[in-house]
């Protein structure tokens, strides 16, 4: 799945602080938008899916961050508690999407994100088929939604760029393998 459905599925959960606690409600977004993009950050450094995407552990660290910020709700708490609940989020729902490979829609590859703890891949489902998809498009505008709707300031136009970014990604995605290649040459 894209970044951008990662990072607004994250404001999509955040946006339940709109009424529990509206004043972290932005901290919470701004740090879900944090944690919805990080583990992606291994498509540059290490092996992606795998070096910075935990689909297990992230919720080792995220359930007590979640209690602390229930206990002491700040602007720190609650970022931290967002940032690695998104990240977990992020991680997990890789696995619905496709393997790890250039032109995702020719299925050649099944491994969809690094399950740590049983040492292995955890299989593409493909219920999204690849990133940049119609359906991961979709997915991306509706998951902000809340962000456009209930916030205002920096939050929506941060999901507002994104729903713009998603789009043109969906637009160019088949062609983005070229693009690569020319650019590697
Ligand atoms: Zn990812």
């Amino acid at each position: 799945m894209m970044v951008t459905t990662h990072a607004m599925a994250g404001v999509a959960a955040a946006a339940v602080l709109v009424s529990v606690a509206p004043e972290v409600a932005v901290a919470g977004a701004l740090g879900a938008i944090v944690g919805g993009v990080f583990p992606d950050v291994d498509l540059f450094v290490g092996t992606h899916r795998r070096t910075l995407h935990y689909p297990a552990l992230y919720w080792v660290v995220a359930a007590p961050a979640l209690g602390l910020a229930a206990l002491v709700p700040n602007a720190a708490t609650v970022a931290v508690a967002c940032s690695l609940t998104s990240a977990g989020l992020h991680s997990a729902s890789d696995v619905l999407g496709a393997g790890e490979e250039l032109r995702p829609w020719e299925r050649t590859v099944d491994e969809a994100v690094y399950l740590h703890p049983a040492d292995r891949w955890l299989r593409a489902r493909r219920i999204v088929r690849y990133d940049g998809a119609p359906e991961d498009l979709l997915l991306s505008v509706a998951f902000a939604l809340p962000g456009v709707v209930l916030y205002s300031g920096s939050v929506r136009y941060v999901c507002l760029v994104c729903v713009l970014v998603a789009t043109a990604y969906t637009l160019v995605r088949k062609r983005v393998p070229e693009y690569v290649g020319r650019f590697v040459e």
